[in-house]
């Protein structure tokens, strides 16, 4: 099966071509270039932006409705909330995203296989399934429930201490997950731990980074506070999620331990902007405030030491508001227009800069894989056009258009 886009503008996940050809053959690209041939389909893109296949670098499949999440998940089916997910996947899909990174959500290791095994439509999923949390830590939503409550709902493997952290690690790699998240701070939605509060010792995360290491894998780390991201910078992990009040001499030894930065805007401005509207519960509403302010610094700042900054919603629930689910383009938008990023670099966080972690797409040459998007419009001068995805390419097949 060979398939032709003609004549776009090509943005190839670090710059723009011009005006290229481009012949996929099977899951792969074949050729870039100006091309005399024929294929099985043609899409006539030449009034059209032809780009990688975008990629949420930070999301949850949790299949949740609403900003409550402790009530969605007590009060809903876990079942059900897989089954919504699944609708979650051909609408990201079909928004031109066709790799989504799960940065914690048992939900995402099934729905990984059944969009692998081509019976449902979603982007390729890169899934962390549970993360892991210490206790009293960002993994419990809630701090009043019994601690096991929270193992049992799949909101995360709680560890403490080297050997309990070297098994939980184990049991989740065991479980299917591609890459391990962990919680090195206190978070807004979880109820008693603050932002600032590291949490995970700089010996437990060094475990964990071991066993992650030993299996061709990574660590990431949600992060907040700047003490505790240090020391998990420290301890090896390769991404920090989130980073809102990271320390310039923290960013300084991210970039020069090639550690990637995913700011999350996308839940950020959700949360400040309609967090109440949503059912988001009073402590998570008091604390975004508080994280929000220093963002477009610390983005500023990593984007002057050269750190790979990637496009995360950290989306994970819907929300039927104009940042949602099925939108996560909302994310390179806002890295523009919160972040101050120039338009191409917000489009190399939504493409190419994911190769940073070791994925195999986000980059539009011979030999690659054929994860494209077509765009009816020019992001390059219009970011909000990336909501405008017209045809959708995922590992050579058409899935939209
Ligand atoms: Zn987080
Ligand atoms: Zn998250």
């Amino acid at each position: 099966m060979r398939t032709l886009i003609r004549g776009g503008t090509v943005f190839d996940g670090f710059d723009v071509l011009g005006k290229r050809d481009i012949l996929i053959e099977g899951e792969l690209i074949k050729e870039v270039g100006t091309l005399d041939v024929r294929a099985d389909i043609e899409i006539d893109a030449r009034d059209l932006f032809v780009m990688p296949g975008m990629v949420d670098a930070h999301f949850h499949f949790g299949g949740s409705k609403g900003g409550d999440l402790v009530k969605a998940t007590l009060v809903e089916d876990s079942k059900v909330r897989l089954l919504r997910a699944t609708t979650w996947a051909s609408k990201i899909v079909e928004a031109g995203f066709t790799t989504v990174r799960d940065c914690g959500e048992p939900n995402a290791i099934p729905l990984r296989q059944a969009v692998k095994e081509g019976w449902i439509k979603g982007p390729n999923i890169i899934a962390a399934g549970r993360p892991l949390s210490q206790t009293f830590g960002h993994g419990e939503f809630l701090h009043t429930i019994p601690l096991e409550w929270n193992e049992y709902l799949g909101f995360a493997q709680i560890c403490d201490g080297k050997e309990s952290c070297i098994q939980a690690a184990r049991r989740v790699l065991r479980e299917g997950s591609d890459f391990i998240k962990i919680m090195a701070t206190g978070g807004v939605l979880s109820q008693r731990d603050r932002p600032e509060w590291p949490q995970f010792t700089h010996e437990e995360i060094s475990a964990i980074v071991h066993e992650a290491k030993k299996v061709g894998t990574y660590v990431a780390a949600h992060a907040h506070g700047d003490e505790g991201a240090r020391i998990a910078v420290e301890a090896g992990v390769k991404s920090i999620e989130h980073g809102s009040l990271l320390s310039e001499q923290t960013l300084k030894m991210m970039a020069e331990k090639g550690v990637a930065l995913t700011p999350t805007l996308s839940i950020q401005e959700l949360i400040y902007k309609h967090g109440k509207q949503i059912g988001v519960s009073e402590w998570g509403l008091e604390k975004i405030a508080q994280i929000r302010e220093n963002v477009p610094k610390v983005i500023d700042t990593a984007k002057r030491f050269g750190i790979t900054i990637l496009a995360g919603t950290d989306l994970g629930f819907e929300s039927g508001l104009e940042i949602d689910v099925g939108k996560n383009y909302t994310e390179p938008i806002l890295l523009v227009e919160i972040g101050a990023l120039k338009e191409i670099e917000a489009l190399r966080a939504a493409t190419s800069n994911i190769r940073k972690l070791g994925a195999k797409t986000g980059v539009i040459a011979k030999g690659e894989v054929a994860d494209i998007v077509v765009i009816d419009g020019d992001p390059t001068t219009q970011i909000r056009d990336l909501s405008k995805a017209k045809f959708v390419v995922k590992r050579g097949k058409l899935v939209k258009g």
